[in-house]
């Protein structure tokens, strides 16, 4: 179980530490994703830079080596077209120029390719023949409608470098700045192109998907509603010559990075623009993403299989729980608690509640060892299972202790059950060679009105009966078993305290002498008197503490008071009389006994003639031990009477023991005074014990035709209601006094 626990908590603790793991990498992908993300800007900007950079070093090279050509060649150049033409194609196809030319002063032109052509409309000629080198932004070549070109123009000043002469012209296809541009950005994926500050393309990439339009800001408008802000942002920070990233929906998600292209003379600001798209990030993170999904997954993975195996184990756990609350260790059948449960779903079905028991089980187990005791319980529960219809329920309950539930309608209809049981049982004896068993039954009738516990305690309390019943095994539950029961553990709680508190009080039965009808004697004879007044006679009480054994404690307690108060008497100058204190049979299994009497005696330095012992005859039977302690009595010097003879199961060989003194005939002797054969048997009983040499008194001696009788068969002493009741110590006193 506990080992069970331990797993349980391991478990608990490697899911949440698999939880916090998946947590970790789950935000670990998120900042490599940002990493990545600003990991692709930062590439961005550096392809920018950079191809703006190489950008602006070859044009501002294609400058100074228009400006270097003007200034050493210039003159060659002006006056004569072939000698220029000759001078002019070595740099051509070095610099892989489309082509190069000088336009005199009125616009007209010589070119290397030998085009006719007249620039002066054109704006960069107007402003070079002012001096000024200029670069156009791409333009539609006249020659060649098709392709676009850039015109670097430069002046051609005379000898004294005032006048400008001409300009000297070099046409490059556009299309060699996109040389410049790395196509093979991001495997293809991405671009780079050339716009000027209004958005206009000047080199545009083919991976474009603004290929073949004019405007990119205008493309991105109209690519969707999304680009607002990005459009709006390009179009601030290239109005202000800045650099900046951007996010569009442009064909998809792209990042776009935009650098300024500077250089000297340009018509135009010119920009480039590096443009990826957003799946590169994907298919970058998607390698790292993977390991961290695959990381993922696996932490998971072992999270859901920890956590089913949590599920599995605790699911276990829990259905031996409920096994361990529901089933009999050793029978493996339903327990008590189960009963319970199946009772109450079995609540509109009336029927008997029964408590079986095996009376002295022990004996099995001390006889044929425990092994063989559990398996005579295990064919217990078997045949019990056995014999029950359906609807009903059996349970071990503890030791051989069994409670059912039988479906019957009536007494008699359970009794068949019972006797069927009864008989099963037997043949359990036999079957296993074990010592008979014998089973007892308390029964409880029961409609449910009641707790199915206090439904099987009331059965339980009736199996306690039955055990003691001598006739039959069975008891049905009554109410007064319990009250009786319930009274006698009260008399039992009150007792100690009863002592303690001096509520058991002392009353005196004279005994009178036949002949001299004066006292000469006594009996003491308890009285309970409660807290509240009530005298409670010990009829209602000795029973109960003789079965318990407390009897021995109140015997010594009433001996202890009679020795007190007969010494008192005596010590006031009364003429005491020797007083008989009852001494049970269960006293007497106190071997210490006459010890202890012997002590008080002395202690209170009472004559022992003044006090004597009435002992039943029941007490007699067999015993003995206790025979030698009443020999242990008398060789002490009590004297020793014997209590209740003529009641119940007399033995004639009573009177022929020798350590009594005195006989004592029972009230019910007595109560045969009358007629005839009674009177025959008190005289022969009479007779017979006075030829034993023993001393007579007759108790419960109520009238005067009784005493009389008596007298006349020379009874020694006379006790009952003809002379006295028992009398409270006070009353007594005062009758010894007179
Ligand atoms: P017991 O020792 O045989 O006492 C005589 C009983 O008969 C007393 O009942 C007494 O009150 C009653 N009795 C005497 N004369 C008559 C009569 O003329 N008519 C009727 N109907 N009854 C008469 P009690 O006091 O109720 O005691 C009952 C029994 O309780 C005693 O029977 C004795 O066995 C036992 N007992 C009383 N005190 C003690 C005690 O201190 N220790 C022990 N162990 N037993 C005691
Ligand atoms: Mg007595
Ligand atoms: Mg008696």
């Amino acid at each position: 179980m506990r080992k069970k626990r331990y797993v349980l908590g391991m478990v608990l603790v490697l899911i949440i530490t698999m939880l916090v793991l998946t947590g970790v990498v789950i935000r670990f992908s998120k900042s490599i994703r940002n990493d990545l993300q600003t990991e692709l800007v930062e590439t961005l900007r550096n392809v920018a830079e950079q191809n703006a950079y190489t950008i602006e070093r070859e044009i501002e090279a294609m400058q100074d080596l228009l400006i270097g050509t003007s200034l050493e060649l210039g003159e060659y150049l002006i006056a004569d077209e072939e000698t220029g033409r000759e001078l002019l194609m070595p740099l051509v196809e070095v610099h892989q120029f489309k082509r190069m030319g000088v336009a005199y002063a009125d616009g007209t032109v010589y070119s290397t390719d030998n085009e006719q052509m007249n620039l002066a409309s054109h704006d960069n000629f107007r402003r070079s023949m002012k001096g000024e080198v200029v670069v156009t932004s791409a333009i539609t070549d006249i020659v060649d409608n098709d392709d676009k070109i850039n015109v670097i123009t430069t002046p051609i000043y005379s000898e004294n470098q005032e006048d400008v002469q001409g300009v000297l012209f070099a046409v490059y296809s556009t299309e060699y700045v996109q040389n410049i541009f790395d196509s093979d950005l991001f495997d293809g994926q991405g671009y780079s192109a050339l716009i000027n500050s209004n958005g206009d393309y000047i080199v545009n990439a083919k991976q474009s998907p603004g290929y073949g339009k004019k405007n990119v800001l205008t493309a991105l408008t109209q690519a969707s509603e999304a680009n607002q802000d990005a459009v709006k942002l390009m179009r601030k920070n290239m109005r202000l010559g800045l650099s900046g990233s951007t996010y569009v929906d442009y064909a998809g998600a792209r990042y776009i990075y935009f650098t300024p292209v500077a250089f000297q003379n340009s018509t135009e600001s010119w920009y480039v623009i590096t443009v990826v798209p957003e799946l590169v990030l994907a298919s970058r993170l998607d390698s790292v993403m993977h390991h961290a999904d695959m990381l993922a997954m696996i932490l998971l993975a072992v999270t859901v299989v920890a956590g089913s195996l949590y599920i599995i184990v605790y699911r276990n756990s829990k259905k031996q729980l409920k096994r361990l609350a529901y089933v009999d260790a050793l029978t493996q059948r339903d327990n008590v608690e189960a009963f319970k449960v199946k009772m109450h779903r079995l609540r509109d079905c009336p029927g008997y509640v029964v408590y079986m028991d095996i009376k002295d089980f022990k004996i099995v187990n001390n006889t044929c060892g425990v092994t063989k005791g559990d398996q005579v319980i295990c064919e217990i529960s078997e045949k019990l299972s056995q014999l029950l219809n359906e609807k009903e329920l059996v349970a071990r309950v503890n030791g051989a202790d069994f409670v059912l539930f039988l479906k019957e309608t009536n007494d008699a209809s359970l009794l068949l059950r019972v006797e069927d049981i009864e008989n099963g049982m037997k043949t359990i004896s036999e079957e296993l060679n074990v010592p008979r068993i014998a089973a007892y039954f308390g029964i409880y009738p029961t409609s449910h009105q009641e707790t199915v516990e206090e439904a099987i305690g009331h059965a339980k309390r009736a199996n306690q009966f039955a055990k003691q019943r001598s006739d039959k095994l069975y008891r049905f539950y009554n109410a007064k078993d319990y009250e009786d029961l319930q009274k006698n553990k009260q008399i039992e709680d009150a007792f100690e305290t009863g002592i303690q508190n001096h509520e058991f009080e002392i009353w005196y039965q004279p005994k009178y002498g036949a002949n001299a009808q004066s006292m000469d004697g006594a009996e003491a004879l308890v009285r309970w008197r409660k807290a509240d007044g009530t005298v409670v006679s010990p009829g209602d009480f000795i029973p109960l503490f003789e079965k318990n054994g407390m009897i021995s404690i109140l015997d010594e307690y009433v001996f202890e008071e009679v020795c007190k108060q007969q010494k008192r008497w005596q010590d006031e100058g009364m003429k005491i009389v020797p007083v008989s204190v009852n001494i049970s049979r269960a006293s007497l299994y106190y071997l210490d006994i006459v010890e202890r009497y012997m002590n008080i005696l002395n202690k209170y330095q009472l004559d022992i003639r003044y006090i004597q012992l009435e002992i039943t005859e029941s007490a007699m039977e067999d015993n003995e031990q206790i025979q030698s302690l009443i020999q242990c009595f008398r060789v002490a010097g009590f004297k020793l009477l014997l209590d209740d003879f003529g009641n119940g199961y007399s033995s004639l060989a009573t009177l022929n023991m020798a350590q009594f003194d005195e006989l004592k005939l029972d009230k019910g002797l007595i109560d045969h005074i009358g007629d005839d054969r009674g009177e025959k048997l008190l005289y022969f009983i009479i007779a017979l014990a006075r030829s034993l040499g023993l001393y007579i008194t007759a108790e419960g001696v109520e009238t005067k035709e009784q005493f009389r009788f008596l007298q006349k068969m020379k009874c020694n002493t006379i006790q009952g209601y003809y002379f006295s009741k028992p009398l409270p110590e006070v009353n007594y006193g005062d009758l010894l006094a007179s």
